[in-house]
């Protein structure tokens, strides 16, 4: 199970959201804390951010931990909105950079946190790649983003073991649902985190419950229970 987060709200250095925290993705991708499927995150990781409306990624199928020139340049990409993901690889699904998360449509950023079963999912040709969370992200783009918490019940319905944890964001807003994983939110002065787990130790943190739908615009938090 990769490990993902989003960010929304004051611009913010890419790094202070993923490098720099003491448990932050770059930890995670070698010592997860509350990970429940798979041990690491080493089958690559992406960081993709909103620059003037347009979406811009970094991806990568190596670990993070070693990539030191993400490492210098990550301090001066600044975004007021960040989809970033560290990937534990679904057995089977190929290992490349188009298989690795985010996903775009050239206007959202999606993450996928799980495992579904592509026979249940409609064909999509415009998906990255066959990796499972490439087929569903196409899905939930053709659909409509805004339509997630929908969609991901009916997928839910269609594969029952399925784990359904996705982050999709467009630069103005921010969706996510539970739905099988965990996922945590920080709200802060300057804005908006949601994480698979915490990057820190503060007491702030709250555990999104299993099969929500969070929703994040710049003044709310809305939670919506699925099914
Ligand atoms: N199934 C996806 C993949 O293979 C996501 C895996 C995960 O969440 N660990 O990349």
């Amino acid at each position: 199970m990769c490990r993902h987060l989003g960010w929304l709200g004051a611009q913010t250095s890419v790094s202070s959201l993923i490098l720099d925290p003491p448990f932050g993705l770059r930890v995670q991708s070698y010592a997860p804390r509350q990970q429940k499927h798979g041990l690491m995150n080493a089958d690559g990781w992406g960081a993709g951010f909103f620059d003037e409306g347009v979406p811009r990624r970094w991806r990568s199928s190596a670990p993070i931990w070693g990539d030191t020139s993400f490492e210098s340049v990550a301090p001066a990409l600044r975004s007021h909105c960040v989809v970033a993901a560290v990937r534990s690889a679904t057995a089977g699904m190929p290992i490349d950079v188009s298989a690795t998360a985010p996903f775009t449509d050239g206007q959202w950023l999606l993450s996928h946190n799980g495992i579904v079963d592509r026979t249940v999912l409609p064909l999509t040709s415009t998906a990255e790649s066959v990796c499972d969370s490439a087929v569903l992200a196409a899905t939930i783009f053709a659909l409509g983003p805004d339509a997630v918490g929908e969609t991901i019940a009916q997928i839910g319905a269609l594969d029952g073991d399925a784990r359904l944890n996705i982050l999709v964001a467009d630069g103005s807003r921010m969706l996510a649902t539970t739905w099988g994983d965990t996922l945590s939110i920080l709200r802060r002065d300057d804005g908006v985190v949601l994480a698979s787990e915490p990057y820190d130790d503060d007491s702030a943190w709250e555990d999104i419950p299993d099969r929500h739908l969070v929703e994040v615009t710049a003044t709310d938090v809305t939670l919506t229970a699925l099914d």
